[in-house]
């Protein structure tokens, strides 16, 4: 709950208006405070990043500082604005805007790259001008607040102030986006794929946000407020009592032990996920570490391996599953690419990307070996569609371990190794595959995307979007059949309604987003293996994707109906 804010990045242009030439002296007079309310959050900013980080990540601040003060910027702006007698944002963006211009047309890519941090820097000092969203004390602007937009990138999710905006609902999007599954991260509602949601909301407008019902309800009558307050007090408590419970086994009543751990995205997450009851790390998405930083360099080997260890170690005696680079398809490519691909989740994404790059993906290799010596690690691959890559890969990985060596630095001899099941021809070869790795994870956002044929974020087919679609299923069995430990770290993992399904079939490792951990858990312990294996049976023999979701739903209503109480 909370009121509107509009972040309309990338989707317009300031409101235009005229001026009078007595205007100026205040209009410039709002400027330089917008200026100096940027420059006040790049420092802070930066001094967050930097903490987290490290200097090298935090530098990229630096630039966005200098282009804030940039005196070409400014004495262009100072000409233009007599000129135009138009209010001061709508000036200064255009402005930038046609600087920016210039840049993308610059042959040096490095320069080009730079557009993007202009932008940023844009974006900023206009949202800091908005006079609706400027605080007139302190207090004021710690008012909880929803954020309206069109899209959020990774980094902007990252940036969000988690003490005001207590949610988030964009235009764009999917359940399965990685913008949601940061939302999950972050522990933050948000409600995705909501068309002309800008033209809808104003800012200011108080609003409830309803993630379980995918509702944004703006200008809430007294009777609905008074109806959400007094659900948000019944879900915490509950919440809060599932969270306490995070140190019983989770074993189901007939005694199958299944290993709970976390999927991580941000350095934040890394102490608080014990408190969630993790078993470790299931799935580190390395990516949003190594491209998250919107420096444009990769952290070197040493830069991460301090990184791993860091992990390894605030995890231990439970195991990090290192995934390596995971870049195309909706996330960030790991190089600026000469041309755009037309079909990303079908090109150069996970480790094609790294078997194309292979001085880059021994640094990330010895890394995580090297953090191996540091407590329990393990590694895995993504993207894998069949046997050549893994040769190649674990190839690849024997000539760290013997660099290593040779260096005499220590690692773990045994570390595991395994692969992602996300592309259906990996599942269908899971057999083939199995006695080359310790391990599999199944991925079932990308393994239902790959099998239907459905993009997990276009959300004009995202009602087709279906995990307990029955191909999807029926390879799911197929992978765990091949008979090495098999987890679930896509988002159906942390799906409470089918929890059951995924334990009849033979799962020995849900990992999912740290909030969902509770729920689960305390779903696990009140579940009964055989029930649930005679459901994955009915589900394997199901026509359609309903039917094997009603089939997990009502076991789970029935086993544990206190968690869908009021959702
Ligand atoms: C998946 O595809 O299910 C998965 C866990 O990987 P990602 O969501 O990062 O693509
Ligand atoms: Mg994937």
């Amino acid at each position: 709950m909370g009121t509107i804010r509009v972040d309309a990045r990338g989707h317009a242009s300031p409101a235009t208006r005229s001026i009078r030439p007595e205007d100026m002296e205040q209009e410039w007079q709002r400027f330089d405070a917008a200026i100096g309310r940027t420059e006040e959050e790049l420092k802070s900013l930066k001094a967050r990043v930097e903490k987290i980080s490290g200097a090298d990540e935090a530098a990229i601040f630096d630039a966005h500082l200098l282009f804030l003060r940039d005196s070409s910027v400014l004495g262009k702006l100072r000409k233009e604005l007599p000129r135009r007698l138009q209010n001061i944002e709508a000036v200064y963006y255009a402005v930038v805007q046609n600087f920016m211009e210039i840049m993308r047309h610059l042959d040096d890519p490095y320069l080009r790259s730079r557009v993007a941090d202009i932008e940023d820097v844009l974006h900023r000092v206009l949202k800091n001008m908005e006079p609706a969203k400027l605080p007139e004390t302190a207090e004021e602007s710690k008012e909880p607040m929803l954020l309206a937009a069109h899209d959020l990138t990774p980094s902007d999710t990252a940036d969000l102030d988690t003490s005001t905006v207590q949610g988030f609902v964009t235009e764009v999007g999917s359940a399965v986006s990685h913008t949601a599954i940061l939302a999950r991260s972050l522990g933050l509602p948000a409600v995705v794929a909501v068309p002309q949601l800008l033209l809808e909301v104003r800012v200011g407008q108080p609003a409830i946000l309803d993630g379980y019902n995918g509702l944004l309800i703006i200008n809430p009558t007294p009777e609905t407020t008074e109806y959400y307050q007094a659900l948000r007090v019944r879900k915490e408590k509950a919440y809060q009592s599932l969270v306490e419970q995070r140190d019983l086994p989770s074993v189901t009543l007939d005694g199958r032990a299944i290993r709970l751990a976390a999927n991580v995205e941000y350095a934040h997450e890394y102490s608080v996920i014990k408190g969630y009851g993790a078993e470790g790390v299931g799935l580190f998405r390395s990516e949003f570490f190594l491209l998250g930083s919107g420096n444009g360099g990769m952290p070197n080997e040493e830069q991460q391996y301090e990184h791993y260890r860091k992990l390894v170690e605030s995890c231990s005696p439970h195991e990090v599953v290192f995934r390596t680079l995971d870049s195309g398809g909706d996330k960030l490519p790991c190089e600026e690419m000469t041309e755009k691909e037309n079909n990303p989740f079908l090109g150069w994404r996970g480790i094609r990307v790294s078997l194309t790059r292979v001085e880059m993906f021994k640094d990330q290799l010895r890394a995580i070996l090297r953090a191996s010596a540091h407590g329990k690690a393990a590694v895995m691959f993504p993207m894998v569609s069949g046997i050549t890559e893994v040769r190649d890969t674990l190839a690849l990985v024997e000539e760290c371990k013997e660099e290593l060596r040779e260096r005499g630095q220590a690692f773990d001899e045994s570390m595991r190794v395994g692969i992602m099941i996300e592309v259906p021809s990996a599942a269908v070869m899971a057999d083939v595959l199995a006695p080359y790795v310790d391990f599999f994870s199944i991925g079932t956002n990308d393994l239902t995307q790959y099998t239907i044929a459905v993009d997990r974020v276009n959300f004009r087919v995202a009602s087709m979007f279906r995990p307990t679609h029955p191909g999807v299923i029926r390879l799911m069995s197929q992978t765990i059949q091949a008979g090495i430990p098999t987890a679930i770290c896509g988002e159906m993992g942390g799906d409470i309604t089918l929890v059951p399904l995924l334990i009849g079939l033979g799962a020995t490792e849900l990992s999912m987003s740290m909030h969902l951990l509770p729920l689960v858990r305390y779903a696990v312990r009140h579940l009964n293996f055989k029930e649930c294996q005679k459901l994955a049976q009915a589900a394997l023999h199901a026509e359609d994707s309903r039917t094997i979701r009603n089939l997990s739903r009502q076991l789970a209503e029935k086993r544990y109906p206190d968690l869908f109480a009021e959702v």
